[in-house]
């Protein structure tokens, strides 16, 4: 039996699934035993480019030195302390504040659960209103408030969808699903539920689905209409957040949330995340004095976090992190562009900055309903076929890829090789 089956075998005698956290659980199984820069290894030591980043977080590359001495040297001075504040969360949240355009002011949470949970619970205090606006594709984490409607089945879209067994109907029957660029689908939701919509959550590029583009004017109609309607307007910068710029990517767009919530590549792969906004906002925390919206949690501000996070920051402020990602994205996007020119492929190549995903299908998708055009059985089986020559994604529908400030344009050439190989064995054959 190989290292990776045994071991993979021995988890699940202990976990459900032997995994721990849904959707890891894929075929091919791999047990992953070591990360460094842009690649990783598995238990039989199979080396991979790794592009999955563990979702996002990876931004500099595995174990990142740098990050690791930060953290190290954090943790042999100071660790938590559950009163007071360390003056790592005071150096992070400057930096925060210094560089999102909508964080007046932070606090740090553990995941982007607990981000999108907190941010969306102060939204109902501060409006008084109930309800809140999805969109359909839309990931924003696993509790009742958000889990409703992500990767609908096709036949289930524009329907009652929620993500989980043991859901709460009320937190359900709030969230109301819109379609994402659709700005006369998001007025007609106000205009049905008249002061009723506390806010509004989007992932400002829905990379939960790949990699579509918000069209010209949509997230500046989104602010118009929150403001219009009296309603809280949440960019969940999980993903986009330091990965698309220091600021997230409303510095890029240039639209300002009234709240945001941030995690993954904050701090290149270790445990934090936060919630940032309008300091008269964030004053209703209870962290402040007087504040009735509760906040809370052991584990918040850990220096690992934090400290993680400033090192990320600083590598960011200081070294050209963005240019390099920016430059071998593009790299990587107009090579494929190529190989399918030259192979006869139809297929969209869709991307911003380091990100990007290739869908089997021939126009633009500009919401989570278009995708269904992609060819989802040639998606996972390029996937499959590309891990197995080294090149690691997830291998299941509708999932983007990531390059890290590891990355060289050597990786990205010898990607686009495998990749051009792989083509040629499934579709030109
Ligand atoms: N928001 C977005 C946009 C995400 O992509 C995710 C995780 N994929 C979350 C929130 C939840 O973050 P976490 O898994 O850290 O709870």
């Amino acid at each position: 039996m190989s290292k990776n089956i045994e071991l993979y075998e021995e988890s699940k005698r202990y976990a459900p699934g032997g995994v721990h956290t849904s959707i890891r659980n894929v075929n091919p199984m791999k047990v992953f035993t070591k990360g460094e820069g842009a690649y990783i290894y598995d238990a039989e030591g199979k080396k991979y480019i790794d592009y999955q980043a563990a979702f996002g977080p990876i931004i500099l590359g595995h174990s990142h030195p740098y990050v690791n001495r930060k953290v190290i040297e954090a943790i042999e001075r100071t660790d938590l302390y559950g009163v007071g504040c360390t003056d790592l969360e005071v150096e992070l949240s400057r930096k925060i504040c210094q560089h999102v355009p909508s964080a007046e002011q932070v606090l740090f949470c553990n995941s982007g659960s607990e981000a999108t949970y907190h941010a969306i619970r102060l939204t109902r205090a501060i409006t008084g209103r109930a309800k809140l606006i999805k969109f359909q594709g839309c990931y924003h984490g696993w509790h009742d408030y958000v889990a409703r409607n992500m990767l609908s089945a096709w036949d289930m879209i524009g329907k009652r969808d929620p993500g989980s067994a043991g859901m709460m109907d009320e937190a359900i029957d709030n969230t109301l699903i819109c379609t994402y660029n659709d700005l006369d689908d998001v007025e007609r939701t106000f205009k049905e539920n008249p002061g009723q919509i506390a806010s509004l959550i989007v992932e400002p590029i829905p990379h939960n689905i790949g990699c579509i583009m918000p069209q010209p004017g949509f997230l500046e109609g989104l602010r118009e209409l929150c403001t219009k309607y009296g309603a809280l307007l949440i960019f969940d910068e999980v993903i986009t957040g330091f990965r698309h710029s220091i600021g997230g990517f409303q510095k890029v767009a240039g639209v300002t949330p009234d709240l945001t919530t941030m995690g993954k590549a904050m701090a290149n792969g270790y445990p934090i995340a936060a919630v940032a906004g309008k300091r008269e906002y964030m004053q209703r925390f209870n962290t402040y004095p007087g504040g009735d919206v509760w906040f809370a949690g052991t584990y918040n501000g850990h220096a690992v976090g934090t400290a993680a996070s400033i090192a990320t920051l600083e590598l960011m402020e200081n070294e050209p992190v963005h240019e390099h990602i920016f430059r071998l994205g593009e790299k990587m996007r107009s090579g494929i562009r190529t190989i399918h020119e030259r192979l006869g492929i139809k297929a969209y190549v869709a991307g911003f900055g380091s990100v990007w995903t290739t869908y089997f299908m021939e126009t633009e998708p500009k919401h989570y309903a278009e995708l269904q055009q992609n060819d989802a059985e040639l998606y996972v089986a390029y996937r499959r076929k590309l891990i197995d020559k080294g090149i690691f994604k997830m291998p299941m529908n509708i999932k983007r890829n990531h390059i890290s400030y590891s990355h060289t344009d050597a990786d990205i050439e010898n990607t686009l090789d495998i990749i051009e190989s792989v083509l040629k064995e499934l579709i030109v054959k």
